[in-house]
């Protein structure tokens, strides 16, 4: 079974950007890495590379903070007003949605989703995203406080907060969305006024750097976002690490979130971490199969399953068990594997041969454990990254497959018995990002939902995100919130003023 590896038209516009070597963004200018070193991205449904991107290691990201605080402490940035901030924000969300179909292929080129998904998803919600950032800026408040100080009798104080921003901020962004986890991280610093190093996932440079030159074209000021491509043990590393960051964003794999705590301990700088999940997604007997059914598929197989999300953890009543296994496995079994740019494709190929060499070790460990695949199972095709969408049953707790995150699309179907043991098993995990609920008993969902220790619970949909709901982790998951007003507090320090009146 071979995959077309056939070359698929591209737009001119990233014919052209695609084709050139590419530099990194440091205060405004675009220039090589210092050691004039660069590293290949590659086409994940062909295994051939698009371009060379600068590689930029410490002393790049050294220049990067420079810039970035530069722009902090003078220059037209701290001076603009939040109104000024906000219009800039939403002229990028405009300029974004000009470039709409671009961006589109760009992702879909370099991550390898189906381009109908990056048109349809992952472009509108960074242009939403930066929408909803802009304004923010012009609603950054703080509070006036009565307080009474009981070793001054007979005196009356003012006493009031303000928010302002945190200051040069490093972030550390993954391949799954790369665009959108650069809107999720830069839409919120930059409504706060804050400057930002932003280091891509060395998987997905392209549409973090093509966003950087609108970024310029939209006219922030120079060394307001810097962009650092690079490996993560050194750019990413030396980022985290760095004494004059004041705040390190990152999205990634737990393993990885702790590095960066570790590394944040040198300066005690604040941290936020969006880490890794084993979602459960639990269908209940009296649910609308018709929907629960494909809303459980959609919950694993969107995005490949490399979603931080994916509900990875089918729990099923045990008297619908056969039912929704049976109509998960033939979703999985209808679904086109092809290149991202084939329009008929629904699902692409993993990110990276490391992906794919992960996924599939995981199948192996799974079926060795007894573990069996009512679909897929096996990598699709000898030419890219493409793994079967595979649904598995007869798995245990204590297995890899049931405990660790895959990443791809690959979700374990446990039966259970009833509303008790399925909140324990729930819960039976490190991580509590997410969580789906299926059931048209109302009770049930509001008291499963409060018992479940995730950071958003989806009753009857899965996958539903929105700028102004905040997304983030319980327990190993992560520490702190995206989108919502949530974000803005992440990218801004409080400060008391007190004074007598
Ligand atoms: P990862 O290693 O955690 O990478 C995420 C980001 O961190 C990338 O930009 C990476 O750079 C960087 N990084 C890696 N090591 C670093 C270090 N020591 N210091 C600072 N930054 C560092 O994730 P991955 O290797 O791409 O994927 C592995 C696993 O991560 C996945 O299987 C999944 O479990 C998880 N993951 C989670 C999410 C999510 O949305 N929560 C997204 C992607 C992956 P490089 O890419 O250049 O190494
Ligand atoms: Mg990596």
């Amino acid at each position: 079974m071979g995959v077309a590896a056939r070359k698929l038209e591209l737009v001119e516009p990233v014919a052209r950007f695609a084709s050139k070597p590419i530099h990194m963004l440091i205060g405004g200018k675009w220039v090589p890495s210092l050691s004039g070193m660069t590293f290949p991205t590659y086409d994940p449904s062909t295994e051939e590379i698009i371009t060379q991107v600068a590689e930029g290691v410490k002393e790049d990201i050294d220049e990067a903070v420079k810039a970035a605080r530069k722009a902090f402490e003078d220059g037209p940035w701290p001076r603009m007003t939040p109104s000024e901030r906000g219009r800039l924000i939403w002229k990028l969300a405009d300029m974004i949605e000009d470039h709409l179909e671009e961006f589109a292929e760009l992702e879909t080129l370099d991550n390898g989703k189906p381009i109908t998904i990056s048109r349809a998803a992952d472009v509108p919600l960074a242009v939403d995203l930066f929408r909803y950032m802009a304004g923010w800026a012009t609603k950054i408040e703080g509070n006036t406080i009565p307080i009474s100080v009981p070793y001054a009798p007979n005196t009356r104080y003012l006493a009031y907060t303000i928010r302002e921003p945190v200051g040069v901020v490093g972030q550390i962004i993954p391949w799954n969305f790369s665009l959108l986890m650069a809107a999720w991280k830069l839409g919120p610093a930059l409504a706060s006024g804050c400057t930002v190093v932003l280091k891509p996932a060395e998987q997905t440079p392209l549409t973090s750097l093509r966003l950087g030159e609108l970024i310029m074209e939209a006219g922030f000021p120079e060394g307001v976002v810097n962009i650092v491509p690079g490996y993560g043990e050194t750019a990413g590393a030396a980022l985290a690490a760095h004494p004059d960051v004041d705040k390190v964003a990152f999205t990634g794999s737990t393993e990885v979130g702790r590095l960066i705590l570790q590394a944040a301990g040198g300066n005690l700088k604040k941290v936020s971490l969006e880490l890794g999940g084993k979602s459960p997604n639990i269908i209940f007997a009296d649910a609308d199969l018709e929907v629960a059914i494909p809303g459980a598929a959609n919950a694993i197989f969107f995005n490949h399953g490399q979603c931080c999300c994916a509900g990875s953890r089918l729990y099923v009543d045990h008297r619908v068990f056969d039912k929704v296994v049976t109509g998960v496995a033939e979703h999985a079994q209808r679904i086109r594997l092809g290149p991202g740019m084939d329009p008929a494709t629904q699902m692409g190929p993993l990110v990276s041969r490391e992906q794919l060499h992960r996924v599939c070790g995981y199948l192996r460990s799974g079926l060795e454990e007894g573990a069996r695949a009512v679909a897929g199972g096996r990598r699709h095709g000898d030419t890219g990254y493409f793994v079967e969408p595979t649904v598995l049953v007869d798995t245990r707790p204590g297995m890899k497959v049931e405990e660790e995150e895959i990443f791809g699309p690959v979700v374990s179907a446990i039966p259970y018995r009833n509303v008790e043991e399925v909140a324990s098993a729930a819960n039976n995990t490190v991580y509590g990002l997410a969580a789906g609920i299926w059931t048209r008993d109302v009770t049930t969902a509001h008291r499963l939902a409060s018992r479940i220790r995730a950071g958003t619970v989806w009753v009857n949909c899965y996958n539903i995100f929105d700028a102004a709901m905040p997304f983030g982790g319980y327990k190993q998951s992560g520490w702190g919130r995206e989108m919502g007003h949530d974000a803005i507090e992440m990218y801004t320090e409080k400060k008391a003023v007190c004074l007598p009146m």
